[in-house]
């Protein structure tokens, strides 16, 4: 027997248009560059995403059609994501930060029609243009007067949405069609597309914006540093209308002081975004002997949160740390660290630090295993290690028009294949050993270049660190540790290093090499490039028998 439950199709401009029905008067704070501070309502967005809507109906955009975008977190971006995904066209966000080869794969590949730019990134569309064959408009993101001059046919946002009055109803369709499109941004090969629908995406909002999950309350005031470019800048420009939250959006410039004086002025308390982006924040709170008051949570995902990160949001700073893991492929979220209750009351403070440093439980709609090169399950115990796999409704039952990449990523009961090497323990919190392609095989024992990062940033003097696997005759693989030093004219010791490490890991993970660098290189999304250094370092341990 059936229910009798009408069958309402889920779709994202349902979001907003609550948003704007019942929290219209909340307000949409935007950085913008050349504008300065803008404010909207939700009442206005969801007005300005519909003359968006009317504009691309206009223009010959239509179901399933890709509508890119290059641009910074900002209202005309989140206008975008509604407008675009509102009428079932496709929204791609591209990562400005992409090699120009990669970035034309990516629009090449996804065949846009339409590329949104905000105005700083018109030059990197001039250089390519000529090997974009299908791309037939360019709208540029600002006003008239702030249009750069450009040799390029583009189109002002403003004057192409200005046309319009935004007066419509959004229109219902199947809630499993295509609504955006991220690329991973991988390392090494092509970036592959995860194409996400209208019915993932409204499922993930549900999920995101629970308070078990990312702390999330009504009358929230959510500021994504995380940028919309890189996976719906984790779920917060769909879930934050749902719960009337005040939405903060940065803008380009991301820099500890931008960022803290953004806080301060806006009472930020709920936001989000990579490690580096926080030690940047904490550095200058420090610098400035100043406070994060308003800051309730901080959501830190993408990479490992340290430990010393960690501490010093709470213990200094009283902002709560949720430590989240997820990928492109997941929307991104698949385990985040707010505590559950019995935990809480059973456990030490120092209990609860060790488990916070971990990524978190599984959330609702994501169920974890991790299995052996055979694919068979392991034990939830939290020491047996194995590749994480996942299976849910917001997670790619296949790569966007990849069939090479399909080949590896799945199992043969269809779990996605995450690339990550994990434990699981007895309350489904989930601890990342390593990536696979990272983990140190060093005599056949696996070394986790996560857990010796986390520690190295904890050493005085260090301001990031980051640790690769190098050929050794003997071992196969030694750890080689990279650091950043606060002062490079007064780097610490090679041996203070040791001495810090060596009563904090076992004596076989204390790194065979020590270097110093005064930056590491970043992928386009906050990442630490560790094929570029394994290319730099390759030789480094050649000829060392010990
Ligand atoms: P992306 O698809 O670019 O968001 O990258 C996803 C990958 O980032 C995951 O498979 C992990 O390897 C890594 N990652 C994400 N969150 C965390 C975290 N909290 N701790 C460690 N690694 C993480």
């Amino acid at each position: 027997m059936k229910g009798l439950m009408q069958n309402a199709p889920l779709m994202i401009s349902s979001l907003l248009q609550t948003g704007a029905d019942v929290f219209g008067g909340s307000e949409v704070v935007s950085v913008v560059a050349g504008e300065g501070v803008v404010r909207h309502t939700y009442r206005d967005i969801n007005q300005r995403a519909k003359q968006l809507a009317q504009a691309l109906g206009d223009a010959g955009i239509g179901m399933t059609d890709r509508v890119a975008t290059l641009a910074w977190n900002d209202h005309r971006h989140l206008e975008i994501y509604y407008g675009v995904s509102g009428i079932g066209a496709v929204c791609h966000t591209i990562n400005p930060r992409l090699f120009p080869e990669q970035l034309i794969y990516i629009i090449n590949h996804a065949e846009d029609r339409i590329i949104m730019v905000d105005p700083m990134f018109l030059p990197l569309i001039e250089k390519i243009i000529d090997n974009c064959p299908k791309l037939e408009k360019i709208v540029v993101l600002c006003t008239a007067e702030n249009l750069p001059d450009t040799v390029l046919d583009a189109v002002v946002y403003e004057d192409f949405i200005g046309a319009f009055d935004g007066e419509m109803e959004w229109p219902e369709f199947d809630e499993n069609a295509a609504s955006s499109l991220c690329y991973t941004s991988g390392t090494t090969g092509n970036p592959k597309g995860a194409l996400y629908s209208h019915r993932s995406t409204v499922l993930h909002a549900l999920m995101a914006g629970t308070p078990a999950v990312t702390g999330t309350l009504t009358g929230e005031t959510m500021m994504p540093v995380v940028p919309m470019f890189h996976v719906n800048a984790w779920g917060q420009p769909y879930y934050a209308p749902l719960v009337g939250a005040k939405l903060v959006l940065p803008g380009p410039k991301l820099d500890g002081e931008s960022l803290y004086n953004l806080i301060q002025a806006e009472s930020v308390s709920n936001t989000a975004g990579v490690p580096t982006i926080w030690l940047n924040l904490l550095k200058h709170t420090r610098e400035v002997g100043g406070n994060l008051d308003s800051l309730r949570n901080v959501i830190i995902g993408g990479s490992a949160a340290p430990g010393a990160m960690i501490r010093e949001f709470e213990d200094d700073y009283q902002t709560n740390v949720i430590h989240a893991w997820g990928m492109t492929e997941m929307s991104p979220l698949g385990s985040a660290g707010v505590l559950a209750p019995h935990l809480m009351h059973s456990t030490s403070a120092e209990e609860q630090f060790e488990m916070k440093q971990k990524q978190g439980h599984r959330v609702f709609g994501v169920d974890m295993r991790i299995v052996n090169d055979d694919e068979e399950p392991q034990p939830h115990d939290g020491t047996t290690r194995g590749h994480l796999v996942v299976r849910g409704p917001w997670i790619i039952s296949s790569y966007y028009n990849n069939h090479d990449a399909n080949d590896k990523a799945f199992t043969k009961e269809g779990w996605f294949y995450t690339g990550d090497i994990a434990t699981l323990d007895e309350n489904n919190i989930l601890q990342l050993v390593d990536r696979s392609k990272d983990v140190i095989k060093s005599g056949g024992e696996w070394i986790s270049s996560i857990d010796l990062e986390n520690e190295a940033v904890g050493i005085p003097g260090v301001v990031e660190a980051a640790v690769i696997g190098v050929a050794h005759d003997k071992w196969g693989e030694r750890p080689v540790l990279i650091l950043v030093p606060q002062d490079s004219d007064n780097p610490p010791s090679e041996d203070s290093v040791r001495d810090f490490l060596g009563t904090r890991i076992a004596k076989w993970w204390v790194p065979d090499l020590i270097a110093f660098k005064d930056e590491i290189p970043h992928g386009a999304t906050g990442k630490i490039l560790k094929a570029e250094l394994r290319e730099e370092f390759r030789d480094a341990l050649a000829g060392a028998t010990d």
